[in-house]
């Protein structure tokens, strides 16, 4: 499999799939991984762009294989943008202080 052609199992990989906190099915770039266990060898998102290599840190400059591919996206959870944020955030609104809200009024 050439590197375009790994991409492209990404991205459709990311659209075949739910999104795993809201079960919505959405265009790849609504789609993200967020890595959950095991150690990350290289970024899924990247794949197909040049950095095409396993971190220096885990043996390095190995070209990426559709196995390598499938290994670290079973490291992730596929979620969809919004659910990612509130995940990194929390659900939970933390509205900004009066001190800066009077800038805008
Ligand atoms: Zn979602």
């Amino acid at each position: 499999m050439t590197q375009a052609e790994l991409r492209q199992f990404v991205l459709a990989y990311k659209e075949v799939n739910p999104c795993v906190d809201c079960g919505k099915h959405l265009a790849y770039w609504f789609m993200e991984f967020d890595h959950v266990r095991g150690k990350k060898l290289f970024n899924l998102g990247s794949v197909g762009f040049g950095q095409q290599n396993v971190r220096p840190e885990h043996g390095g400059f190995k070209r990426l294989t559709l196995e390598l591919v499938q290994t670290e996206i079973a490291k992730c959870e596929l979620v969809c943008i919004w659910c990612s944020k509130v995940r990194l955030r929390g659900d939970k609104a933390t509205p900004l202080t009066s001190k800066v809200r009077w800038l805008v009024s």
